[in-house]
């Protein structure tokens, strides 16, 4: 799938009678009413999955206070080692 194909998804005119949020996210479906606020949902919420691993389990998340968060418990106690 194309960047191309993503964007022809979107049908901008689909749900502007409805709910006028006529964009909506292909991840995780939120809906949007400007395609610059869809497109600034998926710069911060969906191309950066994978730019932040934890390094010593692997696991991603979405944004760096989160993996911040998660690391904490890998520098609490150790007693298990
Ligand atoms: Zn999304
Ligand atoms: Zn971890």
């Amino acid at each position: 799938m194309t960047i191309g194909d993503f964007f022809l998804s979107i049908s901008p005119l689909a749900g502007q009678a409805e709910g006028g949020k006529p964009f909506q996210c292909s991840y995780c479906s939120k809906e949007f009413s400007h395609l610059s606020s869809l497109e600034s949902h998926l710069e911060h919420v969906h191309s950066g999955e994978s730019k932040h691993v934890c390094d010593t389990c692997g696991k991603n998340f979405s944004s760096k206070s989160n993996l911040t968060a998660h690391k904490k418990i890998h520098s609490g106690k150790s007693s298990t080692l």
